[in-house]
């Protein structure tokens, strides 16, 4: 297997100090002598967190996925019925399913997105990252979790060991939101737009089948495993969807307006971690 770059540069430093984050997500070793930084919260252990490995009464609300990819339909002849149309979805591949989206008016985000944003990173990654919803930079570039949340990622990822350029299914994430368009004005998704474009991501579960999902933020946490608790209640327990733990946290974008959260998520990242056994990289 081969090794990963450690990708944490002096200019990756420079940004997520920029924005108040670069003590927490950056290993000492990587800073040297010339830049102390505080300690972090470090080296939580199950003993802290106590998780509780898949709690039964976990709801399920989206229902399982086929994990069979045969020929996608064409995206015009997706059946128009909500049975129908999970039912195609399910039985897509990737190609298929990356153009249905982007063919996709299911919801009325479909009319007032700029593009859809599918996913970005590598499909055989071990790591899945769910998030929310395009925000106006993701709107534009078609890619997830881009400007300043997006670099909060990349550092909170390369602190434990990911990278999502990397094409090493150990240390590569594959990223998504549950909303594949932006709801205007960044207002919060709502049921039916959840609903219509659950198929989607559960699709994306069942050709992924990652070892590990990370749901970051409110929706992700709520949408894969069907509970209205608040995400501090969520944290550090071990759910499942479809049998795949899942590790909730808060979305970074929460984490830049509230960034005494970042011990907080530091934690759930060093549970999730050490959840899937992720050998931490090193520097060069
Ligand atoms: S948000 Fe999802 S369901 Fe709605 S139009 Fe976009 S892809 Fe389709």
């Amino acid at each position: 297997m081969t090794k990963p770059r450690a990708r944490l540069t002096p200019q990756t430093l420079l940004w997520t100090q920029a924005l108040g984050l670069g003590p927490l997500f950056v290993r000492r070793e990587v800073l040297g002598e010339q830049r102390p930084q505080p300690a972090p919260e470090v080296n939580p252990t199950h003993a802290v967190f106590k998780p509780e490995v898949v709690k039964p009464e976990v709801a399920k609300p989206l229902s399982p996925p086929s994990r069979r990819a045969s020929p996608a339909p064409p995206a015009a002849s997706i059946p128009a019925t909500d049975a129908a149309r999970a039912e195609a979805i399910a039985r897509m591949d990737w190609a298929g399913l990356e153009a249905g989206v982007q063919a996709c008016r299911a919801c009325k985000l479909g009319s007032s997105r700029h593009q859809a944003v599918f996913g970005s990173g590598s499909r055989q990654a071990h790591w899945m990252i769910v998030g929310e919803a395009p925000g106006a930079e993701e709107d534009r570039q078609g890619q997830p979790f881009v400007g300043a949340a997006g670099l909060l990622l990349d550092a909170m990822l390369q602190a434990i060991g990911l990278d999502r350029q990397s094409d090493d299914p150990e240390h590569a994430v594959y990223i998504t939101n549950v909303l594949k368009c932006r709801p205007p004005g960044n207002r919060n998704p709502e049921p039916d737009e959840v609903a219509q474009c659950a198929p989607w991501l559960q699709r994306q579960v069942a050709l992924l089948q990652p070892h590990l999902i990370l749901a970051l933020g409110r929706f992700a946490a709520h949408s894969l495993l069907g509970s209205n608790a608040p995400i501090g209640q969520l944290r550090g327990t071990v759910h499942a969807f479809e049998g795949i733990p899942v590790i909730v946290s808060y979305h970074p974008a929460y984490l830049l307006r509230n960034p005494a959260d970042k011990a907080r998520v530091w934690r759930d990242l060093c549970f999730a971690r050490d959840l899937a056994h992720t050998k931490p990289v090193q520097p060069e």
